[in-house]
């Protein structure tokens, strides 16, 4: 059903075809509708007046009603110049500066007249100045009595712009202006209706009832009047909370609709009995005894497998936490049962590591493993294939090479996707189409994922936690060294590796930056090199061609090289024990996340480890902070909470942006995770109640999700 919010924006009055452009262009604003819930991205108190003489350049923003004294223009180059209005309370004087649109500037404001000025307070020139000024009439500001000016002058809504947006002239007043106008309108349409008859609300509530009075919510339109223009703190909270939890329970309930009719659909692949290949490895080639936490989601997968419902499980387990384990186990059930197992890593280097461990643990078992990757080509290629259709492959681990679509199996039971985050949701999704009674899906990740987080991005897939180290690791020391400090750095490493120890050493490579980067590389290899003359260095980053770097990196795993210089190509899974120093070069380039998983490449095994951070001794102190918490802690999962609270959940890029499907407005997932409980909890009683989600009851509900999916991607692919 269209409604007036439908409306395209030009039917706005104040918006005429170049506005229009830059709204659809730039703020993604195409229709009424989507201005109304263009949110303010915050406030600004405008209730106070100060005097110049009281401002300082710690203040965000100031207010100051006084007059023109003169205009003066500096010329800046051939074509710009800059204007300058001398501004006076009338105690003292400050300056206001434009940078363009000077004849404008001198057109609109009157010497003299009295204005209320607003902006950024800043010196130049030894004096106050505020650089392109929200100027108004100062008579306006006096005349306080109406109820509008009331509220244009109390808390002021700041919208998010582009640039573009703003040198186009579209600033906060512009669309704080629109949207009064905006409101205005619904009200009248609405009155109009309501004269002719028929019911008809702009506002429409979009929530239950029960729901809304359970959780104490205020009601839709009074939430989207004071999120614009809220009449106090107070109110803006509620309106906050109401509007939030509005956008996460439709997350929620979208997912669990899924989730639902997942499970009406697939079937599970039922791994009824713990065999042969499970049993001999268990009790026969298991060189170690299982901790405690890998025992406890061996049996959680061994539940799921065995129900009768398709799994779909995350296994969260900080680095070396031994995963991969796990993962053999779980595919061993497969082949007990008659299925084959496949294990998808994110890298070349990765996937032939897994390939080796997975070999090495079974020894002399008669389970087939093969590996399938870009570098499997031709001949090899082909065998593969056939035997993957033969059924004569039991284990198939590789690289995305997997999931396209010509690799067919006879029987998959289960995939095993490691390192999650470097996988977008649309490839997971490929995994599925592997059978035709969908695999088991084991997630795993070393990036610990709050809980609320996890919920909203995989839907729902089941949590297990190894949160426990393998007995005798010794935590790895952390330090931060600036570049200065190098040469004694030097010394200490070359003693390690002479007790037999080996070391790596990373660069950044940051994409937008490639070149540099890598002739940073190069030089750091070369001078590396010279400090090290008596020990053997091998170098490998993703640019090289995929067989040198199996060559380099096989020197290294065996001992025959001593340091590894690298980029973050080595960021995930690579497994070299005898490796105990970490130095990471230009530390501040990376982020929290990041240095973890670099820091994880040690401690694998029974000697002390080290984790150097390198950096030049300009650092901002944010930065600092980053470095001081990986010099604190080493549990990943205080890390990765720091790091969603610093940086956000965009961090985890690929996966939250094919993931989420809905674009969220006002909610935050790092910062909000009481909310997304709450949606989460509402919403799951409603497909309880309502699990076919067809009740009339709900129809408002099941409506408006498909307004909502309209500009989704790829539901389906979620859970
Ligand atoms: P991750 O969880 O980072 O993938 P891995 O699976 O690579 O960790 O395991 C790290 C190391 O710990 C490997 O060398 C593995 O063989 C070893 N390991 C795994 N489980 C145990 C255990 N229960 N006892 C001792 N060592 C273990
Ligand atoms: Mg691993």
């Amino acid at each position: 059903m269209s409604s007036i919010l439908d409306n395209g924006i030009k039917y706005l009055p104040g918006v005429g075809p170049q506005r229009e452009k830059i709204f659809r262009e730039q703020l993604n604003i195409n229709t009424f509708g989507d201005l109304l819930e263009y949110y303010p991205y915050k406030y600004m108190d405008r209730s106070r007046i100060y005097r110049i003489s009281e401002i300082t350049t710690e203040m965000p923003y100031v207010q100051i009603v006084g007059r023109i004294l003169s205009f003066e223009t500096f010329p800046m180059g051939a074509k710009k110049e800059r204007i300058v209005a001398h501004f006076t309370d009338g105690e003292s004087i400050m300056d206001l500066t434009w940078f363009n649109g000077g004849k404008y500037v001198r057109q609109s404001y009157v010497i003299g007249h009295p204005y209320v000025v607003f902006g950024k307070p800043t010196v130049f020139n030894g004096r106050y100045n505020i650089v392109q000024p929200d100027i108004d009439n100062a008579e306006e500001y006096n005349d306080s009595n109406t109820e509008t000016s009331r509220k244009s002058y109390g808390m002021r809504p700041c919208y998010p712009l582009t640039e573009k947006a703003k040198k186009r002239g579209i600033s906060w007043k512009v669309i704080e202006k629109l949207v009064r106008t905006l409101f205005d309108k619904l009200n009248e349409v609405e009155k109009l209706s309501a004269i002719k008859g028929f019911q008809f609300n702009p506002f429409k509530e979009t929530l239950p009832l029960d729901v809304i009075e359970r959780l104490h919510l205020i009601g839709r339109r009074e939430a989207l009047e004071n999120i614009h223009f809220p009449t106090s703190t107070q109110s803006l909270e509620r309106a906050r909370i109401r509007l939030k939890f509005e956008e996460l329970f439709f997350v929620q309930l979208n997912i669990l609709r899924y989730a639902s009719n997942r499970r009406k659909k697939y079937k599970g692949n039922i791994f009824s009995r713990i065999g042969n290949a499970f049993n001999t490895f268990y009790y026969d080639h298991l060189p170690f005894s299982l901790t405690e936490a890998q025992k406890r989601v061996v049996r959680e997968i061994r539940k799921d497998v065995g129900s009768g419902r398709q799994m779909n499980r995350l296994l969260q387990g900080d680095v070396g936490s031994g995963k991969t384990l796990v993962a053999l186990m779980a595919m061993l059930m497969a082949k007990d049962n008659g299925y084959q197992a496949c294990m998808m890593a994110p890298t070349e280097i990765l996937a032939e590591q897994h390939l080796q461990t997975i070999k090495d643990f079974l020894g002399d078992m008669p389970v087939r493993v093969e590996l399938l990757t870009g570098i499997v080509k031709g001949k090899r290629r082909e065998a593969v294939m056939e035997r993957l259709v033969d059924g004569s492959v039991d284990i198939l681990v590789g690289t995305h090479a997997i999931i396209e679509d010509n690799v067919r199996f006879k029987n998959l039971g289960i995939a095993v996707v490691d390192e999650q985050h470097r996988f977008g949701v649309a490839q997971r999704a490929k995994m599925w189409g592997k059978n035709t009674n969908p695999p088991h899906v084991l997630v795993m990740t070393a990036t610990p994922i709050p809980r609320t987080l996890a919920m909203t991005l995989y839907g729902d897939l089941d949590v297990s936690v190894i949160d426990e180290l393998p007995p005798g690791r010794k935590p790895i020391k952390t330090v931060h060294v600036f570049d200065s400090q190098l040469p004694s750095l030097y010394n200490k490493i070359h003693t390690q590796i002479m007790e037999g120890r080996q070391a790596y050493m990373v660069f950044p490579l940051i994409e937008e930056s490639e070149k540099s980067d890598l002739k940073n590389l190069e030089q750091g290899y070369l001078s590396l090199c010279n400090v090290f003359p008596d020990l053997k260095l091998s170098k490998v980053h993703g640019k090289m061609k995929p067989s040198d770097k199996e060559i380099e990196m096989r020197k290294f795993t065996h001992g025959e090289t001593q340091i590894l210089v690298a980029t973050t190509v080595i960021e995930v899974g690579v497994n070299v024990p005898n490796a105990s120093v970490m130095v990471i070069f230009d530390s501040h380039r990376f982020g929290l996340s990041q240095l973890h998983q670099l820091r994880g490449r040690v401690g694998r095994g029974a000697s002390q480890s080290y984790c150097i951070l390198v950096s030049t001794n300009k650092l901002s102190k944010e930065t600092m902070n980053r470095i001081d918490i990986m010099c604190d802690t080493n549990d990943g999962f205080r890390i990765a909470e720091a790091d969603l609270k610093m940086r956000g959940p965009g961090d985890l890029e690929g996966t939250i942006q094919s993931g989420m499907a809905f674009d969220l407005k006002i909610a935050d997932i790092a910062r909000d995770g009481q909310l997304v409980q709450m949606a989460r909890d509402e919403a799951s009683r409603i497909i309880e109640q309502d699990p076919e989600c067809c009740s009339s009851r709900y129809s408002m509900l099941w409506n408006r999700l498909a307004e909502l999916r309209q500009t989704d991607i790829n539901w389906s692919a979620i859970s």
